[in-house]
C-alpha cells in the first residue's frame, strides 16, 4: 500500500521505516527540512536501536522517501499516519494540539478522494471526533505504544493493537496496512474513537502511578527506616502486583509520562470528571528530584557551593539520547544553581544535552567524568554504569560519595570499596 507518515520525529521515523520493512511504499512527511534531508540521506537524527539500518535498506530500496510537501503526500498516500508532537502547554497542563490542527487541515487540502486518515499521536479523548466533524476525510485513531530504545520491537511486534474506528472500510483498511503483525497473531482491540484514545492516555496513567506508587513508599521508608529495595521485592512477587515498573529511584520523564497525565488529568477536568490523584502521582515523581537534590547536599555537608559533581546520565532513560524532561539533567542543573562544579556524561545523550544545557560541564569519557569528583550521581540507568567497578572508581575521584538514583547498584559493593553510598528509599549502608 502506498502510506505517508506526517511528522518524523521518534515515532514518524520509526513508524515510516517500520511501514517499509512490513512491505509498504512510505513517505514520511515533516516540516522541519533538515529532518528530512538526514532522513533521505539515510541518517536517522536521533538515537535509536536498530532505526538506522531499516531507514538506510529502506531509503535505499526506494520503498522509504521523505519530502516536506503536503501537495505530494497528498498525491501519493492512500493512508495517512498522523505522528506530529502534542507538547504541553506553556499556559496549563493541556495538550498543545496546534500541530495536530495543523496536520490534519494540509492533509484535508491535498488528500485524493477516499484516502483514509489515522492519527497516531496522543491526544486528548474527543480530538478524533472534533477532526472528524470538520474535515471531510475520513479519520481513524491508532494510538502508539512503543517505547524509546525498543521502538522498532514494539512497532513490528506490539503487544497489541488499538483500531479506533467509525466505519467498517476503515477497520478494513488499518487490517490490511497491518497484515504482517496481525498474522503473527498480535492481539487487536477495535474501539470506538474515545475509548481508542482513552487506552492510550489511561496505559500512561497507570505506568505512571505504578512508579509514583512505589516512590511513595520510597518515601515512607525514608521517614520510618525501611528499605524499599526488600518491600518492592516481597510486593513483586504477588502475581496481582508483578515486578515490572516497581523500583524506586528519582521517577519517570521524557517527552511522554509527564506531559500524557497532566494532558489528561486536564481535560478529565473538563469532563468533570477530576482524577486528583493524578496530580499526586506528578507531584510524588517531581519531589524524588528534590529528593536527589537533598542527599547531594547532605553528602557534601550541607551545600554543593563549589564541589565537584559528576552527573552519570543525561537521556531520561537509556537507550536513547531523548532529553526532554530529562530527571537526571533536571537535578543537574539545579545543583548547578546552587553554585556546584557539575559535570555530566552519557554515551548518547552529549550533544542534546549541551545544546540545552550550555552551562553545565561535560566529559566524553565516562573516566574523565569520574576524575576529581567530590560526588557522583547516577541519574540515567544505562547498562555501563551499572558495570562501573567501585575499586577503580574510588581511585578516580576526590571523594567517594555515590547518590544512586536509580536504585540498581549494590549498596554493599559500594561501602565495601569506600564509598560513602545513598539511595533513594533505602538506609545508608552500615
Ligand atoms: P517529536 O517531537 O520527536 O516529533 C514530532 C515531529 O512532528 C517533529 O519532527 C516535527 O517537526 C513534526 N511536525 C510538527 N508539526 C508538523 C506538521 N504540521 N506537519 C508535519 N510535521 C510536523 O515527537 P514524538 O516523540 O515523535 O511524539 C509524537 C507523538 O507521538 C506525540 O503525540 C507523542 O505523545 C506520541 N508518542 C510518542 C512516543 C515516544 O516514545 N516518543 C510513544 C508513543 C506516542
Amino acid at each position: 500500500m502506498r502510506l505517508t507518515v506526517i511528522g518524523t520525529g521518534y515515532l514518524g521515523a520509526t513508524h515510516a521505516a517500520c511501514m517499509a520493512e512490513l512491505g509498504h511504499d512510505v513517505l514520511g512527511v515533516d516540516v522541519d527540512p533538515e529532518k528530512v534531508a538526514a532522513l533521505s540521506a539515510g541518517r536517522v537524527p536521533f538515537h535509536e536501536p536498530g532505526l538506522p539500518e531499516l531507514v538506510a535498506k529502506h531509503t535505499a530500496s526506494g520503498r522509504l522517501r521523505f519530502t516536506t510537501s503536503f501537495a505530494e503526500a497528498g498525491a501519493f498516500g492512500e493512508v495517512h499516519f498522523v505522528c506530529v508532537g502534542t507538547p504541553q502547554r506553556a499556559d496549563s497542563g493541556a495538550a498543545d494540539l496546534r500541530h495536530v490542527d495543523a496536520a490534519f487541515a494540509a492533509l484535508a487540502a491535498h488528500a485524493a478522494p477516499g484516502a483514509l486518515v489515522v492519527g497516531k499521536s496522543t491526544v486528548p479523548v474527543g480530538t478524533a471526533q472534533r477532526l472528524a466533524r470538520n474535515h471531510a476525510t475520513e479519520v481513524a485513531w491508532n494510538p502508539e505504544f512503543l517505547r524509546e530504545g525498543f521502538a522498532v520491537e514494539d512497532t513490528l511486534r506490539p503487544d497489541r493493537l488499538v483500531f479506533g474506528v467509525e466505519s467498517a472500510r476503515a477497520e478494513t483498511v488499518l487490517r490490511a496496512v497491518y497484515a504482517p503483525v496481525l498474522a503473527a497473531g498480535t492481539p487487536l482491540v477495535t474501539a470506538d474513537f474515545p475509548t481508542a484514545e482513552l487506552v492510550k492516555t489511561a496505559a500512561n496513567a497507570f505506568l505512571a502511578t505504578k512508579i509514583s506508587f512505589i516512590n511513595a513508599m520510597a518515601e515512607v521508608c525514608e521517614a520510618a527506616g525501611g528499605d524499599v529495595r526488600t518491600l518492592a521485592e516481597a510486593l513483586g512477587h504477588d502475581d496481582r502486583i508483578g515486578p515490572k515498573f516497581l523500583r524506586a529511584g528519582i521517577g519517570f520523564g521524557g517527552g511522554c509520562l509527564p506531559k500524557d497525565i497532566r494532558a489528561f488529568a486536564h481535560r478529565a477536568d473538563e469532563l468533570g470528571v477530576p482524577l486528583t490523584f493524578l496530580r499526586e502521582v506528578d507531584a510524588i515523581n517531581m519531589r524524588r528530584r528534590d529528593r536527589v537534590v537533598e542527599l547531594a547536599r547532605e553528602l557534601c555537608g550541607s551545600d554543593v557551593r563549589g564541589a565537584r559533581v559528576t552527573v552519570l546520565g543525561a537521556a531520561f532513560k537509556p537507550g536513547s539520547d531523548d532529553i526532554r524532561d530529562s530527571p537526571a539533567l533536571a537535578v543537574a542543573a539545579r545543583l548547578r544553581l546552587e553554585g556546584a562544579d557539575v559535570t555530566v556524561h552519557d554515551p548518547e545523550a552529549m550533544d542534546n544535552a549541551r545544546k540545552a544545557f550550555p552551562s553545565l560541564g561535560y566529559a566524553l569519557g565516562l573516566e574523565d567524568a569520574l576524575r576529581g569528583a567530590d560526588l557522583v550521581l547516577h541519574l540515567t540507568e544505562w547498562p555501563q554504569f551499572r558495570e562501573i567497578d567501585p575499586e577503580r572508581a574510588a581511585a578516580l575521584v576526590a571523594r567517594p560519595r555515590i547518590v544512586d538514583g536509580r536504585g540498581v547498584l549494590d549498596p554493599d559493593r559500594w561501602a565495601a570499596a569506600g564509598w560513602r553510598f545513598r539511595a533513594l528509599g533505602t538506609p545508608a549502608p552500615a
